[in-house]
Order: structure tokens, then C-alpha cells, then sequence
């Protein structure tokens, strides 16, 4: 992943320069709340209301997945800042490390 990395100038960190871009993760971040769910919910109140939050981040989420689709969140790995970037640039970036 490093080395495909070298020398990619498509996205840069917006605050350290860096170019070691990576989609950012606020799937799995969702997906890791979803299982704990479950068990959220037997716990009265302070579960439920924990359910709820992650309701409304999911359908936040969907939302901004399906309206929004012009920009997409990445996240520099040098310095964990997050910024978007529209979503041409984000697929040629693509292409570049898949090249
Ligand atoms: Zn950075």
C-alpha cells in the first residue's frame, strides 16, 4: 500500500502534505455500532437511547450516500486528518493506485 502511494499527487492532506490518502472507515464505524445494538437494548434507557443515535447516524449517513454523491470523506493516514474531495478526483486517485 506504501509503495503504491509513492509519488501520487491526485489527493494531497490538506493540512500535512502528506499523500497517504485512504477512503475514510465511518462504514465500519456504523457496522461496529450496528452489532452492538442488540444488546443495547436490554438496557433500559441509556441502551434505547444509544439505538436511537445510531439510527439517526445511519440514516444521516444514507442520506449524504445517496444525495450527496459528489463528494467523497477521506482520511490522511499520516496525521488522521479527514476532508472531502469530489468524487472525480476521488476515482482517479482510485485508478492511480490501482494502476
Ligand atoms: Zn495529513
Amino acid at each position: 500500500m506504501k509503495e503504491k502511494h509513492q509519488g501520487q499527487q491526485i489527493i494531497l492532506c490538506k493540512k500535512c502534505g502528506s499523500n497517504m490518502i485512504k477512503k475514510s472507515i465511518v462504514i465500519h464505524f456504523l457496522i461496529a455500532l450496528w452489532l452492538v445494538t442488540p444488546f443495547a437494548l436490554l438496557i433500559p434507557w441509556v441502551g434505547w437511547a444509544f439505538c436511537l443515535l445510531v439510527y439517526f447516524l445511519s440514516v444521516n449517513y444514507l442520506i449524504n450516500r445517496i444525495f450527496v454523491r459528489k463528494e467523497v470523506l477521506v482520511e490522511c493516514t499520516a496525521c488522521q486528518h479527514s476532508f472531502k474531495v469530489d468524487k472525480q478526483t476521488y476515482i482517479q486517485f482510485k485508478n492511480y493506485l490501482r494502476s
